[in-house]
């Protein structure tokens, strides 16, 4: 088995890197890569840069060249639900890209022919999340991720996207890193902890609580790869 973990930015990976202590470096395609053995398991870490075709890439990369067989997300993204405040973590159990949109040939949003308006996330992954989250005594919430390539600020927008996908967090990246990884058969977790809420004080809570919640999502990942390698 070889993991890939992975995030957006470079604060979601910093905290990882700085876990690990020692890997090896390489570059491929604008991104650097990651590679070590971690409590037993290689592993493969990199960000991605923001959006969903640079995560596409990113994802792809990670399973095409370096050999990851699962791939885990750690991030931050806004909340939708009222259930969840910042530094909270969501686990999605499927996503959807709420920026697609060919509803003009009668399609539903977020979905395109051959393709589907949702992508699920490997139900076992999920259950290793939910054996830590009760291990570490936190609570652990499952729910829908929308993703789109757009920071939304915007009440409106984000009530829009709940009525439409019932999504109960936003982020910009795991859909796409879903939809490569179910693509190409490999077993995909994403993760993210509450940066901000998705509404006009968004751009301000973000900036002051990325660091703070990045870091949660990825401490939590790595209680996930002590279990997975122990
Ligand atoms: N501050 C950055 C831009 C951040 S974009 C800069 O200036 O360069 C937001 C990132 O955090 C994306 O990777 C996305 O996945 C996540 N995210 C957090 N809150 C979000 C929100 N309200 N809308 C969309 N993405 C959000």
């Amino acid at each position: 088995m070889k993991l890939a973990i992975m995030g957006a930015m470079p604060e979601e990976i910093a905290p990882i890197l700085e876990k690990v202590g020692e890997y090896r470096v390489s570059s491929v395609a604008g991104n650097k890569y990651y590679e070590c053995s971690f409590g037993g398991v290689e592993v493969v870490i990199a960000y991605s840069k923001i959006g969903k075709v640079f995560s596409a890439l990113t994802a792809a990369t990670m399973i095409e060249r370096f050999g990851a067989t699962a791939m885990l997300f750690s991030g931050v993204a806004g909340a939708i639900s009222k259930e969840l405040a910042i530094g909270d973590l969501i686990v999605a159990t499927k996503l959807c890209q709420h920026d697609l949109d060919i509803t003009a040939f009668g399609h539903p949003y977020g979905y395109v022919p051959e393709g589907s308006q949702f992508v699920e996330t490997d139900e076992r992954l999920r259950v290793i999340a939910k054996d830590v989250a009760a291990e570490m005594g936190i609570p652990l919430k499952e729910g829908v991720i929308a993703t789109g390539d757009q920071f939304v600020a915007d009440a409106a927008r984000k009530e829009w996207i709940e009525s439409t996908f019932a999504a109960d967090a936003l982020e910009m990246e795991g859909a796409s890193v879903a939809v490569v990884c179910n693509a190409l058969n490999v077993p995909v977790f994403i993760l993210r902890a509450i940066s901000d809420a998705a509404d006009m004080d968004a751009s301000f809570d973000f900036d002051a609580f990325l660091e703070s919640s990045a870091k949660v999502s990825a401490d939590f990942i790595m209680k996930m790869v002590d279990r997975i390698g122990g």
